[in-house]
């Protein structure tokens, strides 16, 4: 379809395009039976949430027992060697999340593999080593917690970032691993290149720890409860946390972080999750809390009515409102067009309100989904005046020591080194006696691939890569060499 302006008298023979042209999508489950080893799973296992768990694909053995002989070799090897010297997540995704890679079937004249590489969902969630980049595979400032949240911990778990918000990490594990996720320190199995951080206390003491800390700070007004994900946590301790923060008289907004409840959107239809949620969401309004889900949504593909379903459920049970936090990458979704599918999908197809974008974080082995504040800016640009104002995401940097910043609050930027530099208005936990935290300047690097060619030259005679790469690859060597030994498949 093609949307044309309104023609100025005299102009009738104009008719110019749109950048983008909206068209209302139905959403649709794809038909999983497509997949050899879905072919007999019925209407009722699929709807199961237990059976979704117990079917997650974990290595390369089991994407070829599903896939059978539909996908190449040579893709097989690809997944395989990343999964050795490159990928800082374990392999870990739900049929449900299976099923949104290539949902139609190959193209005409493309072959699974060809299709199955150039998937979006796939993209992230399964990268390969042809995926990344060879001349700059991390950036030299990439670090492991790239946004220092641990260094922010008041209590095990407890980042305190923001004057009057909190984020409490309360699990580390998630039913799906995102190739490209930002705590990637704690959350998920080791891999050979990552060894993940452990939290030291049961999870009883830390949550008490918590909430301790809760009750002694009435400037604190938001909880932001995280993980790793929540519903990896059995929903009865989910609820008692809630239920004790629902009791601080300062707490009132509360927001549960979930992408499952588009990777696994069966277990929140689940009766005595809904049932749980209804509980909450009951106390939630008599005490004036606002509850809410926060989804994490990335490509259009991944929206289907069961994901619709589940966010019915949930608004049906009471939270306030479900909104989605995606990451902006290459390949998946960074163009204006994925971006406003993404979000009209979202909006009018499943209830879900969009929120933030944020650029891809800084951690290692990233730099082939990051992208410039320069393209930042413009998709925030090219997003504008589609949707309603109130569903028009931000476009977010999170940027180092500083926090979130939408991508137009620059002070600086250096377009051809690729540093941009960021002021803070608030001071974080960690400078409470630091008088120059408000007027110093913080850095933040774009990836040096997208940089005029004297900026990258800079960066190869300064930056610390060949250090900084030989390093990760020889730590990912001979991590890789060890676990060819042992070969223990990744475990939720
Ligand atoms: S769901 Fe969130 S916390 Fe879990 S792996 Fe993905 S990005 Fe990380």
């Amino acid at each position: 379809m093609t949307v044309t302006t309104d023609v100025p008298a005299g102009t009738d023979d104009l008719h110019l395009e749109q950048p983008y042209a909206y068209r209302r999508r139905e959403l649709v489950e794809p038909d999983w039976r497509r997949l050899p080893g879905y072919r007999d799973v019925t209407a009722e296992e699929w709807a199961s949430a237990q059976w979704q768990r117990a079917h997650c694909v974990k290595n390369v053995k089991q994407l070829r027992e599903l896939m059978g002989d539909l996908l190449e070799d040579r893709l097989y090897a690809d997944l395989e060697r990343d999964q050795a010297e490159r990928a800082t997540m374990s392999m870990l995704m739900p049929p449900q999340m299976m099923n949104t890679i290539v949902p139609a079937g190959p193209a005409d004249g493309q072959s699974w593999t060809e299709a199955f590489y150039a998937d979006p969902v796939r993209r992230y969630m399964l990268p390969v080593f042809s995926d990344r980049r060879t001349d700059w595979p991390s950036h030299p400032h990439a670090t492991r917690d790239s946004l220092h949240e641990h260094d922010m911990w008041v209590a095990e778990g407890l980042t305190h970032r923001y004057p009057t918000k909190v984020l409490a990490e309360l699990l580390p594990t998630c039913p799906q691993y995102c190739g490209h996720c930002t705590r990637m320190d704690l959350v998920g199995n080791s891999t050979p290149v990552i060894d993940k951080l452990k939290f030291d206390l049961k999870p009883v003491d830390r949550y008490d720890a918590m909430i301790d800390y809760l009750r002694r700070s009435p400037g604190v007004r938001d909880v932001v409860v995280s993980g790793g994900d929540v519903a990896n946590m059995p929903f009865k301790n989910l609820e008692a946390f809630v239920a004790r923060l629902l009791d601080i008289e300062n707490i009132r907004d509360i927001r549960l972080a979930t992408k499952a409840l588009m990777g696994l959107p069966q277990h929140w239809l689940q009766d005595d999750v809904r049932a749980g949620m209804e509980r909450l969401a009951t106390v939630a309004r008599a005490r004036g809390v606002h509850l809410a889900i926060h989804t994490h949504v990335n490509n259009a593909n991944s929206v289907t009515p069961l994901v619709a379903d589940a966010t019915t459920a949930m608004l049906e049970a009471g939270v306030r409102d479900v909104r989605n936090q995606g990451v902006l990458m290459h390949g998946v979704n960074a163009t204006t067009t994925d971006l406003l599918d993404l979000c009209f999908s979202l909006l009018d197809g499943a209830g879900i309100m969009p929120y933030y974008f944020y650029m891809c974080d800084m951690i290692p082995f990233s730099e082939h989904w990051r992208v410039s504040v320069d393209e930042a800016q413009k998709l925030q640009h090219g997003i504008m005046g589609y949707l309603p104002g109130f569903a028009t995401p931000r476009i977010i940097c999170d940027v180092p020591f500083v926090g979130k910043r939408w991508v137009h609050q620059i002070e600086e930027y250096d377009h051809e080194r690729g540093v941009s530099y960021w002021t803070k208005n608030y001071r974080t936990g960690i400078e409470k006696t630091d008088p120059e935290a408000l007027s110093r300047r913080y850095e933040y690097y774009d990836p040096i691939h997208t940089l005029p060619e004297a900026g990258q030259a800079w960066w190869r005679e300064h930056g610390p890569t060949a250090d900084h790469d030989a390093a990760l690859d020889k730590a990912a060597a001979s991590r890789a060499a060890a676990s060819a030994q042992a070969a223990t498949p990744a475990q939720v």
